[in-house]
């Protein structure tokens, strides 16, 4: 039997790579897509296996509609999709441009629907589909500096419940993950003057781990999830529960 095909978008690094990684190892093709050539090829040189790397930046539309028909060209129908591609800028909300605020919707936000739509449909067709949106804790709670990346990020919990609504029915599950401070390159500058302070909030006492979420999707990929859809999972060592 043919295997499975998922694809990953941000999976030169970081939760991204641990995802790629798991599914690997659930025995899933795995597509993933990012801009970095060194960091991509670096990871396909160490992990080896059915693993294959598309360069696209997901800020643009007609990018991703083209690297999804390639994808499918040479892959045939996707079956998992995981929305991971982020990125966090610092920038108070009087300061904040246009070009700043669209940007982040564009590669947290918009780049998921495009994604989406490319797949949707295939998964459909063939009556089983998981499609996984890596939202934050920061779709639960504000952070400074962050009013454009929080707002992406519960848009992303907002189109994981309704787009639940609409595929659900067809056996295609959509949920998300809602991940805590997770030691990632995206962290690193806050995390070096805010480290104590997160984690006097944890009730486990450490950062998370790239593996902590990949190890949420893998249950949420999984046919033992079958019956869990539009959820979005706190993982995030009890940061959100006083
Ligand atoms: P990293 O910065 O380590 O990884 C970000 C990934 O996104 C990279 O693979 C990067 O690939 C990719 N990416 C960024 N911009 C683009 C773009 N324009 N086009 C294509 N790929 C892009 O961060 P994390 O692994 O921590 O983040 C993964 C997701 O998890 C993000 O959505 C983030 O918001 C979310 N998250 C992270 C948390 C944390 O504490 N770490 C907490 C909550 C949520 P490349 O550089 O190759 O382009």
């Amino acid at each position: 039997m043919r295997k499975k095909v998922s694809v990953v978008t941000g999976g030169s690094r970081g939760i991204g790579r641990a995802i790629c990684e798991m599914l690997l190892d659930e025995g899933y093709t795995v597509v993933f897509i990012a801009t970095n050539d060194k960091k991509s090829r670096e990871f396909i040189s160490e992990r080896g296996g059915d693993l294959h790397y598309y360069r696209c930046d997901v800020s643009d539309p007609v990018a991703i509609e083209e690297t999804c028909r390639r994808i499918k060209d040479e892959f045939g129908t996707v079956s998992v999709l995981v929305n991971n591609a982020g990125i966090q800028t610092h920038v108070p909300f009087l300061e904040m441009s246009a070009e700043c605020w669209m940007q982040t919707m564009d590669i947290n936000l918009n780049s998921a629907f495009y994604f989406c739509r490319a797949f949707a449909q295939g998964m459909v067709d063939n009556k089983w589909g998981r499609i996984i949106n890596i939202a934050s804790m920061s779709a639960r709670r504000g952070s400074n500096k962050h009013v454009h990346y929080c707002a992406s990020k519960a848009g992303l919990v907002g189109m994981t419940r309704a787009l639940s609504l609409e595929l659900a029915r067809y056996g295609v599950t959509v949920n998300a993950v809602c991940p805590g401070i997770v030691d990632t390159d995206i962290v690193q500058e806050t995390l070096s003057f805010k480290k104590e302070i997160w984690l006097g909030e944890m009730h486990v006492k450490r950062l998370g781990q790239p593996a902590d979420v990949a190890n949420a999707v893998k249950f949420l990929v999984s046919d033992a999830s079958d019956w869990v859809s539009g959820q979005s999972l706190d993982i995030n060592g009890g940061i959100l529960t006083p």
